[in-house]
């Protein structure tokens, strides 16, 4: 048994036995001071598929993270999964799927600019995406979840221009129809809201207002189906992707931090926008895949974000998939 005491009195020899035989002295390796690039891949039917991290963030916590519940409950479900009690760290983790006739982008993380201002925290998808040897001009079909910031600022570059030059952007139609809506934007409350609307139309200004909208229920790209998962933003959408006898649920930002929001369904959001909606759809979808067994992908799941999930008593608990090697 390697037991406490033996761990510390070990650790103690090595520290003050200095005549105790020694390998030669070699250099030292320069500690390397960054992480290593972060894209994962896996094969869903005959599709495959490519995670993309575009990093993390932090923010200290704040009260009303969880409208209505006690910050102390919240540190209480922080500390319970053995995370930093203070502060929230929300991933990012859009996707990209080959489905043999199309390349298909899933959401765009940060952007280039919180890439710059965050000193490559996050707004990695460019970094990545080319580290994971994908060509931007090759993408046909850049398909946007919903408008909040962390999901449409990467398709743009950093000098403002599109960074899916070839793709086609699809957005859902009840997103564009709210966003883009000049009288929801005077009666948008200052602070994030109002935010997000200049943001909103900052990128698709920026793309000539490009679009094809797409409705739900529809197959928007080859095997993969637009949802109504809305509640988080007006026209949130979630995807099922299908190919060859396997379906994969997208879940975009079905919940935001799992730790918190899965494992605790009746918790509503800051970020959810109509919160009794959100829930109603939280539960909604994750009763059918647990039901259905569907695995998911997660935007803000911990990378690279494929999972599957089970019902514990009224919670949810996230079963990673194992890491893959080969595909
Ligand atoms: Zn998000």
């Amino acid at each position: 048994m390697f037991t406490r005491r033996r761990l510390l009195a070990s650790a103690a020899a090595a520290t003050l036995a200095p005549n105790l035989p020694v390998a030669p002295a070699r250099a030292a390796a320069p500690l390397a001071g960054a992480q290593v690039p972060g894209w994962y891949r896996y094969k869903l039917g005959d599709f495959e598929i490519t995670v993309i991290n575009d990093g993390a963030r932090s923010f200290p916590l704040f009260d009303g993270l969880v409208p209505g519940v006690d910050k102390a409950e919240v540190t209480k479900a922080l500390e319970a999964a053995f995370l930093p009690a203070d502060k929230a760290t929300f991933l990012y983790a859009p996707i990209v799927v080959n489905t043999g006739s199309k390349l298909v982008a899933i959401d765009f993380g940060n952007g280039p600019g919180a890439y710059a201002e965050s000193k490559g925290a996050f707004g990695q998808l460019q970094v990545n995406l080319a580290a994971a040897g994908i060509d931007r001009g090759t993408v046909d079909i850049a398909l946007v979840s919903h408008f909040h910031a962390d999901h449409i600022n990467g398709l743009l570059t950093a000098d403002g221009k599109p960074a899916f030059p070839n793709a086609e952007i699809m957005v859902p139609a009840a997103e564009w129809a709210f966003w883009m809506d000049d009288g929801n934007m005077s009666r948008a409350p200052a602070g994030r809201i109002a935010d997000l609307f200049k943001n909103t139309r900052r990128v698709f200004d920026a793309l000539g207002r490009k679009v094809a909208q797409y409705g739900w229920n529809k197959e928007v790209a080859p095997g993969i189906t637009a949802l109504d998962a809305f509640g988080h933003s007006p026209g949130h959408t979630a995807y099922v992707v299908a190919s060859g006898g396997k379906s994969l649920y997208v879940q975009s930002d079905v919940s935001i931090h799992p730790v918190l929001f899965a494992r605790n369904p009746a918790w509503p959001a800051f970020f959810d926008q109509d919160r009794a909606k959100a829930l109603e759809t939280r539960r909604k979808v994750y009763d059918m895949v647990v039901a259905e067994k569907l695995p998911v992908q997660g935007y803000h799941f911990p990378f690279p974000g494929v999972t599957h999930l089970e019902k514990d008593g009224d919670r949810f608990r996230l079963v990673p998939a194992p890491w893959n090697p080969s595909i």
